[in-house]
């Protein structure tokens, strides 16, 4: 057994997640504790040009397993080859993303291989006593933090959500083992017919990676307001976001929720406007470096995580920001 750590580096067109890097970058730190090394695992058609960022950063090596085959992502294969990688490499632990991708991939080869899964972490320590992996997650809506261990089978294999983790600096130029695993792939192993990839058209931002975001709770009281906050959003170069309460209400995409069932976002500037401050919301943002919230409720729970807390009628003050913020550009 090699006892190392695998982080499952998944690619869309030739081009690796941001979640895997942060994984990467959270594996370095379990490795530490253990004194092992990490590796990321890369599946695909010509990836192997892919392999060396993921070296940069932090991977002591990666193991890429290519086939026109997993050209696209297709469970069956993917999991055929994945399966291999962890026989043959037999490694300790094994991170995914909590992606759509990684929330279809690592239950599939979780039962294949005969081991646990725990699904959406969002910590992981090595216990220093025993050297298992303490997976931590919101359980019974998010109202307790569950640490699971599995104990009996290996890998030890945990998914976690985008955003939750940070990657390290890259180190450019670092220098990393490469190998590649042959799987021996045959027709049968395609069970699905990709007719036609379409891509989604539109261009829409990932709240991951903003540094401002302006949110929206029901207090917002309608889906057109949301045109407002982005007014207020652009002049602060940020973006807009929102409380599960509104992609429910159809205002808004699911794609931009934060929260334990949302996003995890950690901008520099969170404004949170008409939100309540449900543990659920909190769990999604409250590492963000400033949180400012509009409520027009002094008791409302998303002040016990805010830096400035401003008491009042949104539809008041929004308006009065944008006007301030309008004078002070000009
Ligand atoms: P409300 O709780 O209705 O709050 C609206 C707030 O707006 C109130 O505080 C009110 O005082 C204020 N307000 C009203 N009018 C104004 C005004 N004019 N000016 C200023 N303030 C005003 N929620 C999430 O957000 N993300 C999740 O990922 C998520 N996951 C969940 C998972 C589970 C399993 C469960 C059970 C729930 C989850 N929820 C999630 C839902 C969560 O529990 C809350 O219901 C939701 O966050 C409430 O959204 P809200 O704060 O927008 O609405």
């Amino acid at each position: 057994m090699s006892r190392d750590i695998y982080v499952v580096a998944e690619q869309r067109d030739g081009s690796i997640a941001k979640v895997s890097f942060e994984l990467i970058g959270e594996a370095t730190k379990l490795a530490a504790d253990l004194d092992q090394k990490v590796y990321a695992v890369l599946m695909g058609a010509d990836i192997k040009g892919q392999c060396q960022p993921l070296i940069e950063a932090g991977a002591d090596g990666v193991v890429y397993v290519e086939d026109e085959l997993l050209k696209e992502y297709v469970t069956e294969p993917y999991a055929k080859a994945l399966t291999a990688v962890i026989k043959q490499c037999e490694p300790e632990i094994v991170l995914y993303g909590a992606t759509s991708i990684g929330r279809d991939l690592a239950p599939r080869v979780a039962a294949r291989i005969h081991t646990g899964l725990t699904a959406d972490c969002t910590k992981l320590d090595i216990d220093p006593e025993t050297k298992l992996l303490m997976m931590t997650r919101p359980a019974f809506g998010g109202n307790i933090m569950a640490t699971i261990v599995c104990r009996e089978y290996r890998p030890q294999m945990a998914t976690v959500r985008p955003g939750v983790m940070q990657r390290i600096e890259a180190v450019p130029g670092k220098t990393g083992e490469v190998k590649e695993l042959k799987v021996a792939f045959t027709d049968a192993d395609m069970n699905v017919t990709i007719k036609e990839v379409i891509k989604q058209s539109h261009k829409t931002t990932d709240i991951t990676e903003a540094k401002v975001l302006v949110s929206g709770g029901r207090g917002i009281g309608s889906a057109e307001y949301y045109k407002t906050l982005q007014e207020l959003a652009d002049l602060l170069d940020g973006d807009i976001s929102s409380s599960r309460a509104n992609v429910d209400a159809g205002w808004i995409a699911k794609d931009r929720q934060v929260g334990q069932t949302g996003k995890t976002v950690r901008p520099n500037l969170y404004l949170a406007c008409g939100i309540s401050g449900a543990i659920q919301h909190i769990a999604g943002m409250e590492d963000a470096e400033c949180v400012i919230s509009i409520n027009k409720n002094d008791t409302a729970a998303i002040f016990d995580v805010s830096d400035l807390g401003i008491v009042g009628d949104l539809k008041v003050i929004v308006p009065k920001l944008i006007d301030a913020l309008k004078k002070y550009k000009a």
